[in-house]
């Protein structure tokens, strides 16, 4: 079944029953990444409506089934952080991205968020604003794992007509594209485009710019909406960097980069200062850039298909075959932002844009072994 048509029971149910919801309820889908870089979700029924973080109380799961606890003692806790509105119930309901915390309150496994925000809060990092943009790219699947729209057991036609294509036969998936859109704006989600991609199936969007720890937050919400509207269309959607193996393009997480500093007239001299930071250890990005410490990546960062072998670090002005680019228009203008083109579409934002900053704001030093 190809996923043009949305499984539209749910969504009737709870756009028509918004008037006789009872006033005095409100739904909140709580949030959050298990130790595996998954998302997990449960709904509470509270009696107050949810604007900031703290109207919603602290709760807990059953950490022994996501392992991030024991059966002996399998409580975790998850702690709202960040408010979106609930593009699915609308009304006044709420989703509440969460950290996840083991019993004695110290950061469960798979919570890299604590990390992040204790670097984004340092004075040096908060003075010099820095602002990242995500592009998320991803394939849609149908149920069985197979990319909607190519032959079973079979291959569609080489690569070129597919990227920002139009019509039917060149692009796949677009109703689901359309509907996540529409749902991050609703929400409040920071996504700011979408784009067909190479490989048919793929697409990309984007989400900032975003200054620090909001970067991590809005981006892990907007891959929970778009599982959520996949799961509508009777589709699941993958962030595997390389999901088809052979002369297709693989799916990453391009990283674009500012600091207050790099957005001022001549701030390219503040990137190229950077790039310099970054290019002293590689191995500790590449380790931060995906969701298995690098290994996955290495399907995708293979020096071709617009990326840069991951055994060299590399920068250039529009080049889209280095590690790390400055946009023409950057150049141009002598200021803007930079594009680090390494992380995979299985990234951790929240590890991303930590590493990031402690190389280039906060000076840290050293790399790791060679992935
Ligand atoms: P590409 O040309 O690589 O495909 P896109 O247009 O897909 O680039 O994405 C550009 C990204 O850069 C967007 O996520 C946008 O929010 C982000 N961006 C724009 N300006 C800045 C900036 N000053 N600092 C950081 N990110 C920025
Ligand atoms: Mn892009
Ligand atoms: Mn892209
Ligand atoms: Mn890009």
């Amino acid at each position: 079944m190809l996923a043009t048509n949305s499984n539209n029971t749910f969504k009737a149910f709870t756009e028509g029953s918004q008037n006789d919801m009872p006033s005095d309820k409100y739904i909140a889908t709580y949030v959050w990444i298990d130790a595996e870089q998954g998302l997990r979700s449960k709904s509470r029924v509270l009696e107050r409506r949810v604007i900031n973080p703290s109207d919603a109380p602290v709760w807990n799961f059953d950490g022994s089934s996501t392992e991030q606890a024991t059966g002996r003692n399998s409580d975790c806790w998850i702690k709202p952080r960040a408010v979106f509105k609930d593009p699915f119930r609308l009304g006044h309901n709420v989703l509440v991205l969460c950290d996840v915390f083991n019993f004695d309150w110290t950061p469960a496994v798979g919570n890299s968020r604590v990390s992040c925000l204790e670097a984004m809060d340092k004075p040096e990092v908060k003075e010099a604003k820095p602002w990242f943009g995500i592009e998320q790219e991803y394939s849609i699947l149908e149920q069985a794992g197979h990319p909607i729209g190519w032959p079973r057991g079979g291959y569609l036609g080489p690569q070129g007509p597919y990227y920002c294509g139009v019509g039917s036969g060149k692009v796949f998936g677009r109703a689901v594209v359309e509907t996540h859109l529409h749902h991050c704006l609703y929400a409040g989600v920071k996504i700011c485009g979408t784009n067909a991609e190479v490989m048919p199936s793929q697409w990309e969007y984007q989400v900032g710019p975003c200054e620090g720890i909001e970067i991590g937050d809005h981006l892990w919400m907007s891959r929970y909406i778009l599982k959520m509207v996949a799961e509508d269309f009777n589709c699941s959607i993958t962030f595997d960097p390389k999901p088809v193996s052979g002369d297709w393009n693989g799916a990453g997480c391009h990283t674009n980069y500012s600091t207050l500093a790099m957005r001022q007239p001549n701030g390219i001299e503040e990137m190229f200062k950077a790039i310099e930071k970054f290019r002293k250890r590689p191995n500790v990005h590449l380790k931060a850039y995906d969701a298995s410490s690098g290994e996955d990546n290495k399907r995708r960062l293979v020096g071709a298909y617009e990326t840069a072998s991951y055994k060299e670090f590399s920068s250039g002005v529009a080049n889209r075959g280095s590690s790390i680019r400055i946009p023409r228009h950057c150049e141009a203008e002598k200021c803007g932002y930079l594009e680090d083109r390494r992380p995979a579409a299985n990234c951790d934002p929240y590890a991303v844009s930590e590493i990031i900053v402690r190389t280039t704001i906060l000076n840290e030093e050293g790399d790791c072994e060679p992935i």
